[in-house]
């Protein structure tokens, strides 16, 4: 049930709870004053008044007058009509609906004698004992008797009748008076009970439904938290397995390795514990992300960063599984999209990775994929960039879409069996974009692939750098390129970056068209040449080319497979250089650049990390470190360096070889959680003892407290920067050369 629903349900439940509550107590109170009420009607209104009346209406004829009327044909005597009279007049002045006189005749019969009915063919004197069947019936039906004198009842329909003796000059009473009045205790007793039924119902009405609602709440809530327990027993289940499977990996292959005879072996059981303990940082990372996000401790940092790098950093990491399944990944970057952003590139770059790496796993082999990034608005220099990630796998049930976004749930139970993954990382990017002012979907039907979109905002950079990609130092517009691939989305894709980079581009179907289009045109200067494509493949016809051509044309290969399976087939074909898919503009143009022999604009950084044989002879480092493993792998990876590292095993150690020799450290990596002192406090005076000499070795914590508060931390401590462990290799050059090279 969604949020607002649940809200509303429990706002529903409150109300009706009261509503209840307030009409049982209308209901009792209404009650209350309608039985007293209605006693003190009966006391005072009914019982006296009509006791007091039937008595005065004994007195409306004497017994004498009274003895005259017995036969029907008495009806024409004066007196009938004199009485008559008087009991209409009776009636009138109290408010009666009915008075007469009956004649008891014995064995409970009545005879009727006259009464205030003016209405022409009334029957009055009746023979006795006929008369008990006629009019006087109603108050027959009361306990109108001999017995019951001065009794009153209700009687028939809504009369209510009360009788008085009319006592003979000899004391007896053969006669009786009888009044009638519209029973107004009735009425007013059944309007009110009406009223208290509707009262009741309604309050049945609301009690049930309360009843109905707080049960289907109770049993949703039942049944959510059952959903919720069993999910996180599953995500248990699951996650045991996602780390105990690449221990396994790491445990199994250690010891093949150490057993292992040749080299090859050994090299093969590295290659799979690198695989799995990469895998395995991979899951701690997640659900150390979602323990942050479960605390609400997830902050994101802010830098500017170069967008398009981004996304290829993303895919660089995940373009190897792509490879491995002959899959099809295509990227398109919007050109309104600032090169430049501010924002948290890593988690950004987390996100796509996740929803990439989730496509690749989620499509079968030769499957495609395709990663769209838009600019959807730009205010004020605020941007909203929406990317998309959009695969061909198996897709998704919308039963299941909405649950994909909630920690621990995967969109089958059995996913994690058959594909592996902890369920985590959608719910981390839906936290990351929503924390980027954006919001994360799916479109997707099973069997039909998959889309996930989500958008981000981000601030335009103020870097111009890299505004136009090609060297500037040639009139790109001369130059001729033709792009020949067999897939038609790709050289739409490449004519559209040519465009962009102001390159006049034009695409060849295949290799026929392509040497069509040299006969009739001429050679071009750079020829781009998809190396899979039916017919003629990209080696024949690069060769074709290289034979035709001119000596300066340029051959690029473009393909998804690994250079080196290629790369002698490609270069004994005469292909100048590789371009490796999916493309990306600054691939492209650091590419076209390099081949024209105009310098490449690739960033310094990435050529940097290229050179991994640094050389670093001459510098000393001091390494504090307590765990001695930690301190061999930092010493074996540094080895090539040929660095000198002296290793100090805690902090007060470190204080005190410092101390000895402070001129003789280029560079110091601190540990940071050390026994008998730690990296905040040997920093801390390694800096006051520095203060004297106005000197500033580097100090560069190297700890496996990764999150802002730990980087910021050792900052506040007097350290200048940080590096994660485990330790990448290409992360402790790039420190070195930051620390050591660029000071000097
Ligand atoms: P993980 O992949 O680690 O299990 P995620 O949160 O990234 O965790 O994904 C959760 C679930 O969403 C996956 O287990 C899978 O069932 C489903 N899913 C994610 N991406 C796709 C996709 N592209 N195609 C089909 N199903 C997907």
């Amino acid at each position: 049930m969604s949020g607002i629903k649940r809200y509303l349900h429990s706002r529903l439940i409150i109300f009706m709870f009261f509503a209840s509550a307030l009409s049982v107590l209308v209901i009792a109170i209404y009650t209350g004053i309608m039985m007293k009420s209605t006693a003190d009607f009966l006391k005072y209104n009914i019982e006296g008044r009509m006791i007091a009346l039937s008595r005065l209406a004994a007195e409306v004829a004497t017994p004498d007058e009274l003895d005259e009327l017995v036969a029907p044909e008495d009806m024409g005597k004066p007196i009938f009509g004199d009485i008559k009279m008087r009991l209409v007049k009776f009636a009138d002045e109290t408010g009666l609906t009915y008075a007469y006189f009956l004649r008891d005749i014995g064995d409970g019969n009545m005879q009727f004698i006259v009464d205030n009915d003016l209405t022409e063919g009334t029957v009055n004197l009746s023979t006795p004992p006929l008369s008990a069947e006629i009019s006087p019936k109603r108050a027959l039906e009361g306990t109108a008797s001999t017995a019951g004198l001065g009794n009153y009842s209700v009687g028939y329909d809504n009369l209510l009748s009360a009788f008085a003796p009319v006592f003979g000059s000899d004391g007896r009473v053969t006669v009786i008076a009888g009044v009638d009045i519209i029973d107004e205790r009735t009425v007013l007793i059944r309007s009110r009970v009406q009223t208290l039924v509707m009262l009741m119902s309604a309050t049945l009405l609301i009690v049930m439904a309360s009843g109905f609602c707080g049960f289907s709440l109770y049993k949703k809530k039942a049944m959510q938290s059952e959903a919720a327990s069993a999910a996180k027993g599953d995500f248990l289940s699951n996650m045991s397995h996602e780390m105990r499977t690449p221990m396994n990996a790491i445990i199994g292959m250690t010891s093949i390795g150490k057993s292992a005879p040749s080299v090859e072996r050994k090299d093969y059981a590295f290659k799979k514990i690198g695989d799995a303990s990469t895998h395995l940082l991979g899951v701690i990372n997640d659900i150390l992300d979602m323990s942050k996000i479960e605390a609400n401790k997830l902050e994101l940092s802010f830098s500017e960063f170069d967008f398009e790098k981004t996304l290829q950093k993303s895919v660089d990491v995940i373009n190897f599984r792509v490879e491995e399944k002959l899959q099809n990944l295509t990227v398109y970057i919007d050109k309104k999209i600032p090169h430049s952003l501010i924002g948290d590139e890593q988690r950004l770059s987390q996100v796509i990775t996740n929803l990439l790496s989730n496509a690749v796993k989620f499509t079968r082999e030769r499957g495609s994929i395709r990663l769209d990034a838009n600019l959807e608005e730009e205010n004020e220099g605020l941007c909203t960039i929406l990317v998309k990630v959009t695969d061909s796998g198996i897709g998704i049930s919308s039963e299941q879409q909405a649950r994909l976004f909630k920690s621990f749930e995967q969109a089958e139970n059995n996913t994690s069996r058959k594909f592996g993954g902890t369920g985590l990382g959608l719910a981390i990017s839906k936290r990351i974009v929503e924390m980027m002012g954006g919001s994360i979907w799916i479109e997707s039907e099973l069997g039909m692939g998959a889309t996930f979109a989500f958008t981000i905002q981000a601030r335009r950079g103020v870097s111009k750098r890299r505004k136009t990609m090609l060297n500037p130092g040639i009139n790109w517009k001369n130059i001729r390129a033709l792009v020949v691939d067999d897939s038609e989305e790709i050289r739409e894709q490449f004519a559209d970056i040519s465009r962009g980079l102001g390159l006049t581009c034009d695409v060849a179907r295949n290799g026929d068209d392509a040497i069509a289009r040299v006969a009739q045109k001429g050679p071009y200067d750079v020829y781009f040449v998809d190396w899979k494509m039916p017919g003629m493949n990209g080696i024949e016809l690069s060769s074709r080319i290289k034979e035709t051509g001119s000596d300066k044309s340029v051959v690029i290969m473009i393909s998804s497979v690994e250079w080196s399976v290629i790369e002698d087939e490609a270069k004994s074909a005469g292909v100048d250089k590789f371009l490796p898919k999916p493309l990306f503009p600054s691939s492209i143009a650091d590419c076209v650049n390099e081949c024209l022999g105009v310098g490449s604009q690739i960033d310094a950084d990435r050529e940097e990390h290229k050179d991994n044989a640094l050389s670093l002879d001459g510098f000393n480092m001091l390494l504090a470190e307590d765990v001695e493993v930690n301190r061999e792998i930092v010493l074996a990876m540094l080895e090539p360096t040929m660095l000198s590292i002296d290793c100090a095993e805690n902090g007060a150690e470190a204080v005190k070889l410092f101390s000895e020799a402070p001129d003789l450290y280029d560079m110091i990596f601190m540990d940071v959680q050390m026994p008998e002192m730690d990296g905040y406090e040997a920093t801390r005076r390694i800096r006051e003892l520095e203060a004297s000499s106005g000197r500033h070795v580097p100090i560069v914590a190297m700890t496996a407290n990764v999150f802002r508060e730990d980087v910021e931390r050792c900052l506040a401590s007097g350290m200048n920067d940080h590096i994660g462990k485990p330790l990448d290799l290409g992360d402790l050059l790039s420190k070195l050369r930051k620390y050591l090279l660029r000071s000097n």
